[in-house]
């Protein structure tokens, strides 16, 4: 792209993110596109019935721009419900997705010149967001197979500039989720420095150990420098929708509204109206999207492992990785996606695109399982198949 000094340099070189040219690249190649992350299978039929009956008995026009205060009191009930939390719904902010929430607490909180803890692999958005505010993106590493956070790598990554700490917790692209000793160690830093903590949890609710999630917002000294960000999208299944929501006390929480009015005003009514009835459905509606979840995980894990790939350990997200280097394939992750999109006709993520600078490993690449079975036993018949004239 020719740089003549009119775009902001953040953009000026910037790629595709690796979501979309994955799912173009699939199109393309009319590959089963494992790439990313979206489920495709039956969708929750309330949800759907109450979105079409929204349209036409609820409103089109704009909500508030802070969100209808019927889903802002739901997601306040079903945190109440689900992690034990006592929220209000004046700290909630419906947002255009959680991308959007995560923009807004950037540019709410990020000055120029600031230093912003980001642990890697990272959310392709978070440090190009964190550059445009003028801040300067400060990367922790988190080695696979495990990805655990290291007290003394974070200690190292302080400086007098740290202001803001992002963290993605359950962990996308990994399916890890922190421990709640690592929690509780993150929670400290960031109250030992006076930091202020975005908290990407929009997997919380996608999660396969058996544990309730807790939020780094709910540890002590936290609420009152942490946004929890989630989404209806992750939750339901439903990531077409784009409505996702951002939670904040005091000054934090009237500084990020403040920000989403200006960047969207507001988010579609009237899946606004049909995600404040999803979050009140009965529980069993959702754990038995979840069971169907964590069925297609062990469809396409053992599809995998028959094929000879080695799996990493998951427990949260809709993702698996395979580990190229122990599963004997020697090609990089990101010549891998390449090739398997256009050769085997199966899209992946190369977890690579995830990391920035020299840290990368180059031997992962992700899978969304959250497919219907026939397209999963495809594609580990076509990858299998592929592999074998590798
Ligand atoms: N979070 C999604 C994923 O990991 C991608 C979001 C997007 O495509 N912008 O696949």
């Amino acid at each position: 792209m020719k740089t003549d000094g009119r775009i902001h340099p953040v953009y000026a070189q910037m790629e595709r993110t690796v979501f979309d040219r994955m799912s173009a690249l699939a199109r393309e190649h009319g590959a089963i596109n494992l790439g990313q992350g979206f489920p495709d299978g039956p969708v929750p039929e309330p949800l759907i019935e109450a979105a079409a009956r929204a349209l036409r008995e609820k409103s089109n026009q704009y909500p508030p721009g802070a969100g209808l205060i019927e889903l802002r009191e739901a997601i306040c009930g079903y945190y109440a419900r689900r992690q034990g939390s006592a929220l209000s719904a004046e700290q909630v902010t419906v947002t255009s997705g959680a991308t959007e929430a995560i923009a807004a607490a950037v540019l709410a909180f990020v000055k120029p010149g600031d230093e912003v803890i980001l642990f890697q692999p990272a959310y392709d958005a978070y440090a190009p967001m964190v550059r445009r505010a003028g801040g300067v993106p400060v990367s922790i590493p988190l080695a696979p197979p495990e990805f655990r956070y290291d007290a003394e790598a974070l200690a190292a990554a302080i400086t007098p500039r740290t202001r803001v700490l992002m963290l993605n917790d359950p962990l996308n692209p990994a399916g890890t989720v922190a421990s709640h000793g690592e929690l509780e160690m993150i929670a400290r830093a960031c109250t030992e420095h006076d930091l202020i903590a975005i908290c990407d949890e929009v997997w919380e609710d996608v999660r396969f150990d058996g544990i309730p999630h807790r939020s780094l917002m709910s540890f002590p000294g936290m609420e009152e420098r942490a946004v929890k960000i989630g989404s209806a999208g992750k939750i339901f299944g439903l990531t077409g929708w784009k409505i996702g929501w951002m939670i904040a006390a005091g000054e934090l929480g009237t500084a990020i509204a403040r920000a989403h009015q200006f960047l969207t005003f507001a988010s579609a009514a009237p899946l606004q109206w049909a995600v404040a009835e999803g979050l009140e459905l009965p529980e069993a509606v959702l754990a038995d999207q979840r069971e169907g979840w964590a069925a297609s995980r062990e469809r396409l894990k053992s599809g995998l492992e028959s094929a000879g790939f080695v799996v990493l350990p998951n427990a949260a997200t809709w993702f698996l990785c395979i580990d190229l280097a122990a599963s004997g394939v020697a090609l990089t992750d990101r010549v891998f996606s390449e090739r398997a999109v256009a050769e085997a006709g199966v899209a992946t993520v190369p977890v690579s695109a995830l990391y920035e600078g020299e840290s990368a490993p180059v031997h992962i690449v992700r899978l969304c399982f959250t497919k219907p079975d026939a397209v999963l036993d495809e594609a580990a018949a076509r990858l299998s198949a592929w592999r074998a004239g590798l």
